[in-house]
């Protein structure tokens, strides 16, 4: 079956099997049951909870096959899928052997974003990268709010995309965050104008290799029409934009923390600049606002408010709005957030650091640390982190599973840092951790919570992890004062 063909497919009828019961999975079911296909969903678990959501789901008229996620149901005419269910997997290569398309949740929202009768779809700006992409398209869609222009942050970021395409809002511009998995089940996926801002090792264990992971993420500059946004100090981004089939006209355009050269945003003085979207680039530059209007000022969070600046000058936002917007946004929690400061010692939540990446830029911007890491490695490495931060290290406190590859690297480039390894995945480890961080922490320090890892061996999302420090702490500021 072409893309051309399913584009255009009349849904009455056609049998297309939902992979996961999830939250792209049900609303997927829903969508597609109400245009008239005929819907099964197929889902490896079998527990109380899909055995309620599949009970609902078959009341109105949807089957649902729990227990097993491999075979495809026969019939099946297109597949659409949770993003994070691997390639790999025996129903997926049964359908390319059948011939069969395979869409995600990104791409089954863009197929149907002209199916609102009367409405003009609305045109998307997209963000992918291994860090960044939240703060990033929230600042974007602060900025797009600042231009009088309706919009909504969307996609790997709460609202679901097939809700923001089909719902009752109407919008101007999408701010969309894209994750690597959803872009590799996005096809034919073609944004305004995208961005990837920054390349490192993450998710390799679902990609297969840094390759393909790469591959991914460059789908978002596929067919866009005005900018592909890339990072200048990331090599690999600036190659991907090479590799990309755009359209006529399409610009590169680069971000830097450093004096912007033609067609890129930079920093001069404090001050962010364009010198993309304005009038003769090789003499002129445009201020769009101070450093100090991004919050909270740190270097990879610049960046990230230049490529969200970017991506809005891409689709004619004027320069006031840009500043206007930044100082407008407010950082979500867990990222890079405070949380108290006892006898003179700081505690900060960076929960969302889940790689080694983000870990980098929070260790990066303080000294010295009193470092909090641990949890799932998902296949990377920690030589290049502990290396880069070992100088500022005042001690290690080690939790979750994998904490032994951290406590290795410590070993062979940090020998001298005291290293306490709690050996506990309980959710309690997380209290422990912060007490003996406090007594490792003299005046001046900062203890941060960076792990480095996801969380899931030891909590629900990274979310909990962070109320779990959170807590610890307000509760040893509260035994302090006591
Ligand atoms: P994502 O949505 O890509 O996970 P977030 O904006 O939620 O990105 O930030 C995730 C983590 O990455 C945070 O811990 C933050 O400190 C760190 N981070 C944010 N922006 C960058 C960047 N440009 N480069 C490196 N790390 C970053």
């Amino acid at each position: 079956m072409g893309s051309r063909e399913v584009s255009e497919l009349d849904w009455q009828g056609k049998r297309v099997t939902v992979a996961g019961l999830g939250v792209s999975g049900i609303p997927a079911a829903r969508v597609l049951h109400g245009l008239g296909a005929v819907v099964t969903v197929v889902n490896d678990g079998d527990d109380e909870r899909s055995r309620a959501q599949a009970a609902e789901l078959e009341a109105e008229g949807v089957t649902v096959r729990l227990g097993d996620g491999a075979t495809l149901p026969p019939g099946t005419e297109l597949i659409v899928t949770a993003p994070g269910w691997q390639p790999d997997k025996p129903l997926f290569l049964a359908a390319a052997e059948a011939g069969l398309e395979i869409w995600g949740d990104v791409e089954l929202a863009w197929r149907l974003r002209g199916s609102r009768p009367g409405r003009t779809p609305a045109p998307w700006l997209a963000v992918t990268g291994t860090n960044g992409k939240t703060t990033t398209v929230r600042m974007l869609a602060s900025i797009l709010e600042a231009a009088g222009l309706r919009t909504a942050a969307v996609g790997n970021i709460g609202v679901s995309l097939l809700d923001a395409v089909l719902g009752d809002e109407e919008y101007d511009v999408l701010a969309v965050e894209l994750s690597s998995y959803q872009l590799h089940w996005a096809p034919s996926l073609r944004a305004h104008s995208g961005a990837v801002l920054n390349l490192a090792p993450d998710h390799l264990d679902w990609h297969g290799s840094m390759e393909a992971y790469a591959a991914d993420k460059g789908r978002i500059y596929e067919g866009n029409q005005v900018a592909c946004v890339y990072n200048v100090g990331d090599k690999a981004t600036e190659d991907l934009v090479r590799e990309a089939d755009v359209e006529e006209g399409c610009r590169a355009i680069g971000f830097t923390l450093g004096t912007p050269g033609p067609s890129q945003l930079g920093i001069v003085e404090d001050i962010l600049v364009d010198r993309a979207f304005v009038e003769n680039r090789q003499k002129n530059a445009q201020e769009l606002a101070e450093v100090a209007d991004v919050q909270p000022p740190a270097p990879h969070n610049i960046a990230n408010a230049l490529a969200a600046a970017a991506l809005a000058r891409a689709f004619g936002v004027e320069p006031k709005a840009v500043r206007d917007g930044l100082r407008a946004f407010r950082p979500d929690p867990h990222r890079i957030e405070l949380v108290e400061e006892i006898e003179g010692v700081v505690y900060v939540d960076d929960s969302k650091a889940t790689n080694t990446h983000a870990a980098e830029a929070s260790l990066a911007s303080y000294d010295p640390i009193v470092w909090i890491a641990g949890g799932l490695a998902k296949g990377a490495a920690f030589d290049e982190l502990v290396r880069n931060a070992a100088q500022r290290l005042r001690g290690v406190v080690l939790i979750g599973r994998d904490r032994a590859l951290i406590r290795e690297a410590l070993a062979r480039h940090a020998p001298e840092v005291p290293v306490v390894d709690l050996d506990r995945t309980d959710t309690g480890a997380m209290s422990a951790a912060v007490q003996e961080a406090a007594s490792l922490a003299r005046p001046g320090d900062t203890v941060l919570l960076a792990p480095a890892c996801a969380s899931m061996d030891m909590f629900t999302n990274y979310n909990k992890r962070g109320e779990a420090f959170a807590d610890a702490v307000r509760s040893l500021a509260a035994t302090g004062r006591a």
